[in-house]
């Protein structure tokens, strides 16, 4: 049923000096629970989602993301997807409760919603620190808390736990994976790694050279080849 889709493209294509970094790609996001893009680095996730937040404009194909098809005349309003791409940048002289009201304030929501992220994030009590004093892991937090400011149904989340310790990479995993549980929230999360997105996702996506190899349950990848010539866990 379509209507249970909140992502469908279409032979979406992206080009660069004639190669391609997205190669018709067809993505079918089930609404709720966690889509794991898995994929090797170079391998177009990136680039996927900045054409699904219309931060890049496709060479061809078409888009419909909750309900909307995507367009360069049609955006989706802003707020619509909560999005971690590439490190969120932050005022790093403010501290975190003070960025996020000033996104709050952007889009017109309550400072009440500033708290809420906050404790879902469980970032409260650091009213005092500044951005620039946050770990990697309390950066990646507050950047979640940013993402789900809006309370949005869908969000990106590109690599949220790299350059993470292993108790930051398992918080940040347990964070995504309640709020696709409490929150119903749909959350497509990339990774490089099988085993992370094993431990979160409910339907998988793998994509190589810009193309998609394998989308399905992740129990349908075990009987399937398809991992083992994209990728593999680091030593
Ligand atoms: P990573 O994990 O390294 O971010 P990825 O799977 O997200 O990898 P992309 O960043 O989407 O991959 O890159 C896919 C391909 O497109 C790569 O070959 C990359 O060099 C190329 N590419 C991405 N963005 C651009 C750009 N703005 N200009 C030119 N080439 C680009």
């Amino acid at each position: 049923n379509k209507h249970d889709l909140v992502v469908t493209t279409i032979g979406l294509t992206k080009t660069y000096n004639g190669a391609a970094a997205v190669d018709h790609v067809d993505l079918r996001v089930p609404r709720g629970g966690v889509y794991g893009f898995l994929g090797p680095n170079g391998a177009g996730k990136s680039t996927t989602m900045k054409l699904l937040l219309g931060l890049t404009r496709p060479s061809s194909g078409s888009m419909q993301v909750l309900g909307h098809p995507v367009s360069a005349r049609s955006p989706l309003p802003a707020g619509a997807i909560g999005s971690l791409i590439e490190g969120p940048s932050f005022y790093p002289r403010l501290t975190g409760p003070e960025n996020l009201a000033m996104v709050a304030d952007y889009l017109g929501l309550s400072r009440g919603r500033v708290q809420h992220a906050l404790s879902t994030v469980s970032l409260t009590g650091q009213d005092k620190k500044l951005v620039k004093d946050y770990s990697l892991g309390m950066k990646q937090r507050l950047g979640l808390a940013m993402a789900l400011l809006a309370q949005p149904p869908l969000m990106l989340l590109d690599e949220p736990t790299n350059g993470l310790d292993p108790a930051g990479v398992a918080e940040i995993r347990q964070l995504i994976v309640d709020l696709a549980r409490q929150e119903g929230t749909t959350i497509i999360v990339s990774s490089h790694i099988l085993s992370e997105i094993e431990q979160m996702a409910d339907v998988v996506g793998i994509i190589c050279d810009g193309r998609l190899r394998y989308q399905g349950p992740l129990s349908g990848l075990q009987d399937d080849g398809v991992i083992d010539f994209t990728v593999s866990d680091p030593a």
